[in-house]
């Protein structure tokens, strides 16, 4: 199977492109447009591959878009490709609208045109799984209450909201063009190659340079954590034996308050490398809270589970171990980000 990703050099496009090619065989032709988000080294173990393909394009080209599916001859699309960080949005949503809404229009489109000149036998197979994110729902109170297929959408941020409404135009292909759509909406993701502005990564990090840990608010805010390689499963099952038309949710039934992440964080920091100042507990401030920062996210998951098999293979504790264990093996590849464009005292994100 010939795979299109869009935004493969991001975060969870990366580990989906990783896990295509290593562990399933697939073709995959990466599209992205290299924003500040996507990094090279994330895809770099895939370069020399016959089964991998890298084009720098952005998918609000409309036209080339879709002479790149023919070009490729494409079996299917997963899209990834979007602006992603909650903070960004606030401080400037324009593009957000402009790749999440406007650009998934455009591939949306392209897709269709594709579509409609393939062959009988190739139409039947083809899919374009639209990838969003659990943030659309909304937020549910602290003690009650999963986020299932059925709740519905009440975003929150310019992120989520863009995202919302991309989601609603994925669906509307399916039901008025008979575009072969699949849809996944999953909770925050942790991982390898995480960008260091994002909650998780800044205080790993942070942490291992002895800087503050910035929490917003109280830190009360829950989020429902998933490993990124557990999402890159998810995904790759969703795009192959998903139901069409249908949307799944997918999430680790990990939830945690932000404070306890930062402070489990701290704890296993100061396991492996132990601060002569004391406990990274200390370093932990708390700063104004996030504008429109829902309170709390959680994920049913039992549709996936029971539809298609999936379960998730790292547990929280599991999964931050292998986290912090692989930013401390590849100070390489966050170094230069790092040094690039943050001095450590913007926010990490809480939520994805
Ligand atoms: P990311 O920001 O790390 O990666 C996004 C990628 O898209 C980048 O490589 C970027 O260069 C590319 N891109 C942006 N605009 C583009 C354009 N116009 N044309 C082509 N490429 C473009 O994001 P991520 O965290 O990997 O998220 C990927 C997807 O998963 C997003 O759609 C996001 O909404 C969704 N999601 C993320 C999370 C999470 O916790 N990170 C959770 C659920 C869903």
């Amino acid at each position: 199977m010939k795979v299109m990703v869009t935004g493969g050099a991001g975060f969870i496009g990366s580990a989906l492109c990783r896990h295509l090619v290593n562990d399933l065989g697939h073709h995959v032709v990466n599209v992205d447009k290299m924003t500040y988000a996507a990094t090279e080294g994330s895809t770099a173990m895939l370069r020399g591959s016959t089964l991998y393909r890298f084009h720098r394009l952005d998918i609000c080209d409309r036209d080339a878009m879709q002479k790149l599916m023919t070009a490729e001859d494409i079996d299917g699309v997963i899209h990834l490709a979007a602006e992603s960080h909650v903070d960004r949005s606030i401080d400037g949503p324009g593009a957000f609208i402009e790749t999440n809404v406007i650009g998934t229009f455009s591939l949306l489109q392209a897709s269709r045109s594709y579509h409609d000149n393939l062959p009988a036998s190739r139409k039947e197979k083809f899919r374009f799984h639209h990838v969003s994110t659990d943030e659309v729902f909304g937020e549910l109170p602290l003690d009650d209450g999963l986020f299932t297929e059925d709740t519905a959408y009440a975003p929150s941020s310019p992120y989520s909201a863009s995202k919302a409404a991309s989601d609603h135009l994925a669906l509307a292909w399916y039901k008025t063009y008979g575009l072969p759509i699949v849809l996944s909406n999953c909770s925050n993701n942790y991982g390898p190659y995480h960008f260091p502005e994002k909650l998780i990564p800044l205080m790993i990090i942070n942490g291992l340079e002895g800087k503050q840990l910035p929490v917003y608010g109280k830190g009360a805010n829950v989020r429902d954590w998933l490993h990124v390689e557990d999402h890159a499963r998810a995904l790759a099952m969703v795009f192959t034996r998903g139901r069409l038309g249908q949307s799944y949710n997918i999430g680790g039934r990990n939830e945690r308050t932000n404070l306890a992440v930062v402070e489990a964080i701290a704890d296993l920091l100061d396991q492996e490398v132990p601060l002569k100042s004391g406990s990274r507990r200390c370093l932990i401030t708390f700063v104004g809270d996030r504008p429109g920062h829902d309170l709390r996210y959680a994920i049913d998951a039992s549709k996936i589970e029971g539809e298609l098999g999936w379960r998730a293979k790292y547990t929280f504790e599991t999964g931050l171990k292998d986290t912090i264990s692989w930013y401390m093996r590849n100070q390489d590849w966050w170094q230069p980000l790092r040094a690039a464009r943050y001095a450590g005292e913007r926010l990490g994100k809480a939520s994805s």
